[in-house]
């Protein structure tokens, strides 16, 4: 059998289901390289040009994880667009051009062109091209398409529950996960989900929020209709999918009463995020915000630090009843013991709250 491998980095956190049904459907095995660790950052920075941003030198890791597998193929394709009229942050095009020419020894590349901006005929041609790989029946990679579309919407359904796109691929794939059942915050966390659902590149996160008390909100978990009727809101549209995206959501969560504040990590190095973060900082005006920007060089205790008086200022700010985004003085940061509503106390359960 015919072995190819999926690095666990960019677009994996998108498209993981589809691309892995797709391959398997066609008899090949799927083998990914698996969560990010310090190895894999490390062999990443080494490989990688400087100038990339952190979740470009992590992919390199993986590829390299990937490339001492002994592999046949290794799947990197080349996202320029997934929809119409939007586009994918521009070092997705370079990314496998920038993995042959710093990496030698690859398995054979796959390198497919996804670009849904002008029409669906070209990547059709695309996906016969990549089926031919494995097979030469066009009705047989027709059809192991059309199923990896109906397993990404399964995925795609379960991040409608609160879970992220990573634990929602977890969960497709048959694990057993729970969401923390009691929670006094909830906060709307932002970014891309290759960085902020990798819990090595976002120094677990969103992990950190849940321990803290907090429920936590993504952008894949709400209505989809309703972000991009907030990111229309915008005087000029958006044209990075994500970014717009994240726009999207910054602006719904803003308007969501029970949303106590909004997170938006960003990655170092990272032209989209240095505007999209600065727009979304000016557009919120009602919530607590905070940008956290990370890099290899990041550490955790600065990120935990961060994390606590975030939630600390958001407790002292419930409980003081104060309706401006600055934390007051002198007041709770925990009410007194015996008052039970939420509006008290924060705390509440979130299969009742669902
Ligand atoms: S959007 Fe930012 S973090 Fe993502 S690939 Fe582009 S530069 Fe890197």
């Amino acid at each position: 059998m015919q072995r190819v491998g999926i690095p666990q980095g960019l677009f994996y956190h998108y498209y993981y289901p589809l691309w892995k049904t797709f391959f398997e459907d066609l008899g090949a095995e799927v083998v990914c390289s698996g969560p990010t660790n310090r190895a894999t950052v490390e062999q990443g920075i080494a490989a990688a040009v400087d100038e990339s941003c952190f979740p470009v030198k992590v992919y390199f890791g993986h590829v390299q994880k990937l490339c001492a597998l002994g592999l046949d193929y290794i799947f990197l394709p080349r996202l320029v667009s997934v929809e119409p009229r939007s586009y994918i942050c521009p070092k997705f095009m370079g990314v496998p051009d920038m993995i042959k020419a710093a990496i030698p020894n690859l398995p054979t590349v796959i390198d497919m062109i996804v670009d849904m901006s002008k029409n669906n005929k070209i990547f059709d041609q695309e996906v016969v091209r990549v089926g031919n790989y494995f097979t030469r029946d066009r009705l047989a990679i027709k059809r192991a398409y059309q199923h990896g579309i109906d397993e990404q919407k399964k995925c795609e359904q379960i991040c409608l529950s609160g879970y992220s796109t990573t634990e929602a691929i977890a969960l497709w794939e048959g694990e057993q996960m729970d969401l923390p059942p009691r929670y006094d915050l909830q906060i709307g966390v932002l970014g891309h989900g290759y960085s902020l659902y990798d819990q090595t590149i976002s120094m677990n996160l969103v992990q950190r929020l849940r321990n803290m008390g907090c429920r936590v909100f993504f952008t894949e978990g709400c209505d989809h209709i309703k972000i991009e009727h907030a990111a229309a809101t915008m005087p000029k549209r958006v044209f990075w999918t994500l970014g717009r995206k994240n726009v999207g959501a910054a602006l719904y969560f803003s308007q969501q009463e029970q949303i106590d504040g909004i997170i938006y990590l960003a990655c170092f190095g990272c032209g989209p995020d240095s505007m999209i973060g600065d727009l979304i900082e000016r557009k919120i005006k009602d919530k607590p915000f905070m940008m956290v920007t990370v890099d290899e060089h990041t550490g955790e205790a600065g990120m935990v630090t961060r994390l606590e008086a975030f939630c600390d200022m958001l407790r002292r700010r419930r409980y003081a009843g104060s309706d401006s985004n600055l934390a007051p003085h002198g007041e709770y940061v925990y009410r007194p013991a015996g008052v039970n509503e939420r509006s008290a106390t924060g705390i509440c359960n979130s299969s009742a709250d669902q």
